[in-house]
């Protein structure tokens, strides 16, 4: 908690602030409902959802005076309705041998960082991992995994830069099964400049890995980046089209006000939120939380 809280610290304190100006020694009236809503908007919870709770807030609560604190109980717990259908852990099907994520995302969301803290994690619940350097388009990418898999102890399958992308994630699963690992995760290119090449290369990839497992991949995870606000609304939209999103990262809450975009992606798309990054560091990434991350971000 004090790790999510203190990531999400810039996000509640401009709400929580928000909230505490607003209701200083005034009654609830129009106007204070409207600059919550503003404020609600501001840290990107979505245009329907901060009209939604600020009527919520006003609902029998007219002409009295209200407090800060009582304003954010009733935000906190609204926001917690929104995430609680959403929050759900991504679950290793240990029957799946590897279980296989494939990870997906624009450039610089935040993949290969997730992918090491993940790494780390599972490793940690004495799982085998084996990582596939699959962004064969950056140079630093691979040798950013290899560093990660150095770090956590996990094998890295890794080409060379600018090689094919779906052979290398077909060698790596293969390589995976020979080691018995119980999960194999697959970086990706997010190069969303060219989406028929992006949604090709993705394709190929699933393709040539089913040669191996006719059931894979096991989980596809779309990584996120907060601090882009609402254009992670579009990015959710385009990355399930071409690739078949099974849950989703959010990273870098810990760099933004507007942390409230995670609650505008649960209510427009109601997919799985497995984790959040709140941070650079390997113990940065937290399961997700509904209660924990609503409680943050009322402030
Ligand atoms: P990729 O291109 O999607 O693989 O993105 P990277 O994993 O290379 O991340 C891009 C940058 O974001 C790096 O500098 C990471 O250290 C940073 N980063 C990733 N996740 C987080 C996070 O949760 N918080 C912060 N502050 N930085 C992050």
């Amino acid at each position: 908690w004090r790790r999510l809280s203190s990531g999400l610290k810039r996000t509640s304190a401009s709400i929580g602030g928000a909230i505490a100006d607003l209701v200083t020694k005034r009654k609830l009236d129009h106007a204070v409902i409207e600059e919550l809503e503003e404020a609600l908007i501001r840290a990107d919870l979505g245009i329907e959802t901060a009209v939604a709770i600020a009527g919520k807030v006003g609902e029998g609560r007219y002409d009295k005076q209200v407090s800060a604190d009582e304003v954010k109980a009733i935000l906190a717990e609204e926001v917690e309705k929104i995430l609680v259908p959403v929050a759900k852990p991504l679950v290793i099907d240990a029957a799946r041998k590897p279980f296989v994520v494939l990870v997906v995302g624009v450039n610089g969301s935040g993949k290969t960082t997730t992918i090491g803290k993940l790494a780390a994690r599972l490793t940690a619940e004495g799982r085998k991992v084996v990582l596939a350097a699959g962004d064969t388009f950056r140079a630093a990418a691979i040798e950013q995994l290899k560093i990660w898999g150095t770090r956590t102890g996990s094998p890295v399958i890794a080409g060379a830069q600018g090689g094919d992308a779906a052979s290398l994630a077909f060698e790596a699963l293969e390589a995976a099964r020979t080691r018995a690992a119980d999960v194999l995760i697959v970086d990706t290119a997010g190069r969303l400049q060219n989406k028929t090449a992006l949604m090709g290369e993705l394709e190929k990839i699933v393709r040539v890995m089913r040669k191996v497992d006719a059931t894979a991949p096991h989980a596809v995870l779309l990584v996120l980046d907060a601090t882009v606000g609402q254009n992670a609304l579009s990015q959710v939209e385009v990355f399930s089209k071409i690739a078949g999103v099974t849950g989703l990262v959010m990273t870098k809450l810990d760099g933004t006000a507007r942390g409230g975009i995670l609650v505008a992606v649960a209510a427009k798309f109601g997919l799985p939120v497995h984790f959040i990054g709140v941070g650079e560091g390997v113990d940065d990434l937290s399961p997700f939380a509904a209660k924990d991350f609503a409680r943050a971000v009322a402030g």
